[in-house]
């Protein structure tokens, strides 16, 4: 394998993923044919004079927003705040747009472009530093400003000259007039991050790196009560849950979570579970805080099976397939006697990845339980599933104390929903 092809394809996918717009290599890009790509007709400008005239307009967008700033005490929350009082709102149009009369093309280019959501749809400029939230995981947002500004910290002195906060995407290259006012631009066909590649690295880039500080915090009460006829057998994981279903828990893609799956006493693969949240477990580079363990999941009963939901997020996003045979998690059996048993978590006999391409065959004999979508998986034209690991307990007589659910730091991140013994 060929891996400064998988780092390029590593660092395209997963900008993309941020909302930045950026070149999608040819792998990627079969990846995403998405239906909300709305390239067609668009054609960037390579001319130099319109380029030219389009650098006049982001200096004086740039002044506007120093004025706007130094007035309010705060960067403007969208780009058409500016206008009338600091800026013509012709101006907010690139000139080239403005000649081709096609502004929605510059808009929506890409799935979730917050960069592009100006409420009163008047610019053809990405605002990188608008109001737009980030959540980031459980009780952790941001938003595109605060990480933005976080960046331009990050990078020192090189991040007022290179941070962009006002984005032209009519021209090849892009144009771009940084936080500090420098107008600089970038080849279509890499990302401006990659022109500060090195010293920084990719996940420099992250929003997540910038908060991982942050720790994970649930609200317990948001969770669906336990139902009072759940058998006990349905083991009740309300302590160690760390996200939500219905809401994202970690910040790529946008709006893909669990909420298509039917929570509480759920009958799913012919098992009956507790459905109501779940356990995300860490992976190597997981650009987020989650446990490498979760360990204490009361039993307290002996059982002769024990049926895990399961399935993997990979890491980073879009991140090439696993390999098939890969250990990807170890849950430990704790016995009361005090002896314990592992159950190696396979990737491809176990589980695989949550987020698949139905078209696509895949290696591994593991066949999904449930599968479901999300807007995210659905504007990808991809779905969403999970797995069933039903494990053979050789001491059925014995009483399970416990069980433990650790990840074995792989480049997928395990996340289980519910366990249920028989
Ligand atoms: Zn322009």
């Amino acid at each position: 394998m060929n891996h400064n092809r998988v780092g390029r394809i590593r660092v395209a996918a997963t900008l993309a993923m941020l909302g930045v717009m950026c070149f999608v290599p040819p792998a990627a890009a079969q990846d995403t044919p998405g239906k909300d790509v709305k390239t067609a007709g668009f054609k960037a400008s390579r001319e130099a004079a319109e380029a030219d005239a389009c650098r006049e307009h982001l200096h004086k967008i740039h002044d506007a927003i120093t004025a706007f700033e130094g007035a309010h005490q705060r960067l403007p929350n969208w780009l058409s705040e500016l206008s009338p009082a600091y800026l013509d709102a012709k101006l907010l149009v690139c000139p080239y747009v403005t000649r081709i009369a096609d502004l929605s093309s510059w808009r929506y280019r890409n799935i979730r472009e917050d960069v592009f959501q100006d409420p009163k749809e008047s610019t053809s400029y990405a605002y990188e530093f608008c109001s737009k939230e980030i959540p980031l995981w459980p009780g952790v947002k941001t938003t595109w400003r605060e990480f933005k500004q976080r960046l331009v910290k990050r990078m020192g002195r090189a991040g007022e000259d290179a941070v962009p906060i006002v984005r032209c995407f009519a021209h090849e290259p892009i144009l771009n007039v940084a936080y500090g006012g420098r107008v600089y631009s970038n080849p279509a066909n890499k990302d401006w991050e990659e022109l500060f590649m090195p010293p920084f690295t990719h996940e420099d880039f992250h929003p997540e790196t910038l908060y991982l500080n942050e720790p994970v915090m649930v609200d317990r009460k948001r969770f669906l009560p336990r139902a009072s006829k759940t058998e006990a057998r349905l083991l009740d994981l309300s302590k160690h849950y760390n996200a939500y279903l219905d809401e994202v828990w970690l910040p790529y893609p946008r709006e893909c979570d669990l909420k298509s799956l039917p929570q509480g006493d759920q009958e799913i693969g012919g098992v009956r579970f507790d459905v109501r949240g779940l356990a995300q477990l860490s992976a190597t580079r997981l650009l987020a805080p989650y446990p490498t363990n979760v360990t204490g999941v009361k039993v307290g009963a002996s059982s002769t099976k024990i049926h895990f939901l399961h399935a993997t997020r990979p890491v980073p996003v879009r991140a090439p397939d696993m390999a098939v045979g890969t250990r990807v998690a170890t849950y430990v059996i704790h016995y009361e006697n005090g002896a314990a048993a592992e159950i190696p978590i396979i990737y491809g006999r176990d589980l695989k990845n949550w987020w698949f391409d139905p078209l696509k065959p895949e290696p591994g004999s593991a066949r999904a339980a449930w599968e479901g979508e999300n807007p995210a998986s659905k504007a990808f034209q991809r779905k969403i599933r999970l797995f069933i690991t039903s494990w053979q307990n050789p001491r059925k007589d014995q009483t399970i104390a416990s069980l433990s659910l650790n990840s074995a730091m792989a480049e997928t991140a395990p996340f289980v929903v519910a366990i249920t013994i028989e």
